[in-house]
């Protein structure tokens, strides 16, 4: 069987030049895991072909058995009207990812057969019924159990790559109100691969230096130091993320972390409210655990990227200049400031449905980037200047100078992730708001 897979990049209709190309491949974007994830599983027999749409156009005059298509919502539409091309020339087509498995009724007027889930694991059913010739509309993930194996992430993508990807736990538990990623069907199933299959993908990843795909490394702690303590010696670099809890009170596990060769911890602070974190139900963030848990990567010779998220219901117009404020206080490295987005299919999307507040429901707008729903103490454009003017003061030179040469004292490779990171951002500021879609 000859077979299209296709990896629908978030790109929120922004144009990249060669060199945002090669930079963001190498260390930054980080592309989504799904198309590979699929391809790595595929049986040998098929033929595959994976193509992330950043790189390579879509040649509709191909002849394709199977066309799978992964996509979040800001590309919905965008990957719609691709299902729908080849739909025309009766290929069948199989859609999946965060938006399809949220929107399943929505996505199977596009498709013949949607995969819900994080489960690669289905996919290898819908085949074999496939070939039975008995494709069925939905297929539901499979639950992850003692016995299931993972294939190794296919990382093979077009450029040149300097950073590999491993996902060694899948789901999160906590299922804070505005996350996608464990509302989805099985998203909040946690799962650990064996370690010691882990190990051997790391070892035999063809980069030094790779990114922890999962959702956070620090949801069950015994795990995770043995996993760290296994890669003691294996001279890999990574980046992973984690909860406020753990890296404030896990002074061991931070450290182990270190000896396995992490430079950067990514945190979701979301928030410097505390009531606001109460209301959206991210318990492993406490505001006064905050410096703690930057103290004690920065003391082990790692830096901090933090993630804050704008327009929740407690955030009035000086939140702007308070997080800036605390920002600078904790000494975090680099930040991604958002604009909170309810995705279609999580709590936060059904309750702003309710309060009759979503603006628009054109999914191209859900990039994070765009105010669609009405923002309680303040007006969208307000959110959208505060954040907007987040990344301007942050990412000002005088600020922006100041951070890579203060993450000179962590160490080489901190260094240079910290100086990756902040001066693409800064000098992508004029282009990071500008899309297609406004
Ligand atoms: S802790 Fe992170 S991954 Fe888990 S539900 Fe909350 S936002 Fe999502």
């Amino acid at each position: 069987m000859k077979i299209l897979i296709i990896e629908n990049v978030w790109m929120g209709g922004r144009k990249y030049s060669l060199f945002d190309k090669t930079l963001l491949t190498m260390f930054t974007i980080l592309p989504t895991l799904n198309a590979r994830h699929i391809a790595a599983i595929t049986p040998k027999k098929h033929e595959v072909k994976v193509i992330n749409e950043r790189y390579e156009k879509i040649n509709f005059e191909e002849k394709w058995d199977l066309v799978n298509i992964n996509f979040t919502a800001s590309t919905a539409p965008h990957a719609y009207d691709i299902a729908d091309k080849f739909r025309k020339k009766d290929i069948i087509v199989v859609l999946s990812g965060l938006h399809p498995s949220l929107m399943p009724d929505e996505a199977k007027q596009h498709a013949n057969s949607v995969l819900l889930g994080v489960g690669e694991l289905n996919w290898l059913t819908l085949l074999e019924d496939y070939e039975n010739k008995m494709l069925k509309t939905y297929y539901q993930p499979v639950k992850y159990g003692k016995n299931t194996i993972l294939p190794p992430t296919n990382i093979n993508l077009p450029g040149v790559v300097l950073s590999g990807a491993i996902e060694a736990t899948r789901g999160c538990p906590y299922k804070c109100e505005f996350c996608r990623e464990s509302h989805i069907p099985g998203g909040s199933q946690f799962y650990t691969r064996p370690v010691d299959e882990v190990i051997d993908e790391i070892k035999n990843l063809p980069q030094k230096s790779f990114t922890f795909y999962d959702t956070s490394l620090t949801i069950d702690t015994n795990y995770t130091k043995e996993l760290f303590e296994k890669m003691i010696g294996l001279k890999k670099r990574f980046s992973c993320n984690g909860n406020v809890d753990v890296l404030a009170n896990d002074k061991e596990l931070v450290s182990l972390s270190k000896k396995a060769g992490c430079v950067s911890w990514l945190i979701g602070f979301e928030s410097i409210n505390q009531e606001t974190l109460n209301d959206i139900g991210k318990k492993t963030n406490i505001v006064k655990e905050y410096k703690q848990a930057v103290q004690n990567i920065h003391k082990n010779g790692m830096v901090v990227i933090g993630c804050f998220v704008f327009g929740f219901d407690k955030d009035y117009k000086n939140i702007f200049n308070n997080t800036l404020k605390i920002i600078q206080e904790l000494e975090i490295d680099a930040a991604d400031f958002l604009v909170l987005t309810p995705f279609p299919g999580t709590p936060l999307y059904n309750k702003m449905q309710k309060e009759k507040r979503i603006i628009t429901y054109d999914w191209r707008f859900y990039n994070m980037k765009t105010v669609v729903f009405k923002p309680k103490n303040m007006t969208r454009e307000e959110l959208l200047f505060g954040v907007k003017n987040m990344y301007k003061k942050y990412y000002s030179t005088p600020l922006t100078t100041i951070r890579i040469i203060k993450s000179l004292k962590y160490g080489f490779f901190p260094f240079i992730l910290v100086l990756e990171r902040n001066f693409s951002t800064h000098m992508n500021i004029r282009v990071l708001f500008k899309t297609k879609s406004n």
